[in-house]
């Protein structure tokens, strides 16, 4: 038998989401990244004795979003304490966070399980913290440190030993990244460090109920990256143990070029960090007031959105799982429908083919999750940047609506306002693509492609369909594919099935 098939994984995350204040945690520095290293530090950050930090309020209003969203237990009042080690990064010696008394505890996570259903992933608490700086290792110059991240504020979303499979894990991360864009508190880059995981796993006898002993995998900066490392990892637990040997409790630091997790150090212990109430800091009080200030300020978020899409706008699950994944994604697809006519419908009459609300939103589903999506992807810009705005793709939706040009032109003006994000009825009248639907025309392309093509006639009559495509495919080669497809057709079935009398 395969070892692994005789244990299971067990995996806790602790999750980092760096916040989007303005300003630091605890002084009123820049917090924002990418600035002139070491330009956004004061007395505070640096941790200059007499130097006294100033809780900054959009870090509690941030935590307090979260918190609710994933229906955590809001603690009246909680505490601040120092985390104390030493790191050249970390200048002050110790690092502002929340141990005995943190400000959000319980709640949970629902993810989409793989094989169907979901499952609900269980949270121990969240908490407030403060960012370390940065050591950058150059070859040349050694090692520099840019502290502009001290004292920057985070989040630690900290998961319950609940999660079952690397496949599990990230699609934890994921949801986790998607809530917090949503909220618009962190702006969910793992690449630049925004969005952090660490990985607790452990394995044990498949059933059994008890923890093993558990490692650390840190270093992650990609989804993959976390799947890539919780399967390096187990593989090797379950192979110690079957082989009889004993985990040993330590972190690992992930190296993604290699594929391989690297000891790093043995695991410290709470009491090692010596934590200790921050005497210089008075406790966080949240009353009722703010909570109810804040959960009703809490934009729609992404479950009940996708709902809403399904029930009000009719589309397929499919489509509202793609649309709503990204919050800029959903807003997009929402500008485009309302600006096609949403609920009303106020286009409608120039665009007959496009006049219910539901095939609106199918239309428009259809062109965000295609096309847009694959223009973004293979960019790998965010929508925010993408050169259509609404208002022109719902125009260009307008004019396929409306009989002026067909959906294969309309692929062609759309990659044309992707380059110049020009207005679609500019391109169409440049480039002289407005569909051809008069009769009379497509009867005399019609009739020249059947002159020409008697053998084909023959087979027709002898009742061979397949050919029929061929009649539709050389008409509209002979209109520059601007012949409307659906009068073409026609005209194309009436001509034909006429020689056979
Ligand atoms: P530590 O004190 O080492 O930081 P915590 O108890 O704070 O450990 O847990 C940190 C994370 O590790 C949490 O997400 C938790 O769910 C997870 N965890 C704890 N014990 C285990 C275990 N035996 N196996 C897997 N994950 C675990
Ligand atoms: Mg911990
Ligand atoms: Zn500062």
């Amino acid at each position: 038998m395969n070892p692994g098939d005789a244990y299971e994984p067990v995996i806790g995350l602790e999750v980092h989401a760096q916040l989007l204040t303005r300003t630091k945690a605890f002084c009123s520095c820049s917090a924002r990244f990418g600035d002139e290293p070491n330009s956004n530090v004061c007395p505070v950050c640096l941790g200059m004795p007499g130097a006294l930090p100033v809780l900054n309020l959009k870090l509690v209003e941030f935590v307090l979003r979260m918190g609710l969203a994933v229906g955590s237990r809001i603690a009246p009042r909680s505490v601040f304490a120092r985390k104390n080690y030493f790191y050249p990064d970390l200048p002050k010696g110790y690092q502002i966070s929340q141990h005995d008394e943190p400000i959000c505890a319980g709640g949970g996570i629902d993810i989409d399980l793989p094989g169907g259903g979901k499952k609900r992933i269980g949270l121990t608490r969240i908490h407030m913290e403060e960012d370390a700086g940065k050591s950058i290792h150059d070859i040349d110059a050694g090692t520099l440190l840019d502290l502009n991240r001290c004292g920057v504020p985070l989040i630690e979303i900290v998961s319950e030993p609940a999660i079952g499979s690397p496949r599990e894990a990230s699609l934890y991360l994921s949801r986790i990244r998607q809530l917090v864009t949503y909220l618009g508190i962190c702006d969910g880059n793992m690449e630049e460090g925004s969005l952090r995981c660490d990985a607790n796993v452990s394995v044990r006898p498949r059933g059994t109920a008890s923890l093993g002993t558990k490692t650390e995998v840190k270093n992650m900066n990609s989804f993959r990256n976390v799947e890539r490392a919780l399967e390096f990892e187990i593989g090797r637990q379950v192979r110690l143990i079957a082989d009889g040997g004993t985990v040993v409790q330590e972190t690992l630091l992930w190296d993604a070029e290699r594929n391989v997790a690297i000891p790093m150090r043995s695991k410290e212990e709470a009491h090692d960090y010596r934590y200790f109430p921050d005497p210089d800091l008075a406790g966080v009080t949240v009353d009722d007031a703010w909570i109810a200030a804040v959960r009703r300020d809490l934009p729609e978020l992404p479950e009940p959105r996708r709902d809403r899409f399904t029930r009000e706008l009719g589309l397929p699950g499919y489509d509202a799982d793609v649309l709503t994944a990204e919050k800029g994604v959903a807003d997009y697809f929402e500008a485009t429908l309302a600006a096609l006519g949403g609920r009303e419908g106020a286009v409608a009459p120039q665009a007959p083919h496009i006049a219910s609300l539901a095939q609106r939103a199918k239309a428009v589903s259809n062109w965000v999750m295609t096309d847009v999506l694959r223009v973004l992807s293979a960019g790998k810009t965010s929508v925010a940047e993408f050169p259509v705005s609404p208002a022109r793709l719902a125009s260009m939706i307008g004019l396929i609506g409306n009989g002026t040009i067909s959906g294969k032109i309309a692929k062609e003006v759309f990659e044309d306002m992707v380059s110049t994000g020009e207005d679609p009825r500019a391109i169409v009248e440049r480039k002289g693509l407005v569909q051809v639907s008069d009769a009379g025309a497509i009867e005399r392309a019609v009739d020249g492609v059947v002159a020409s093509n008697m053998p084909q006639v023959q087979k027709y009559l002898a009742g061979n369909d397949k050919v029929f495509a061929f009649f539709v495919g050389e008409t509209m080669k002979t209109m520059k594919g601007k012949g409307n497809p659906k009068v073409v057709n026609e005209v194309l079935r009436r001509k034909l099935d006429a020689l056979g009398r």
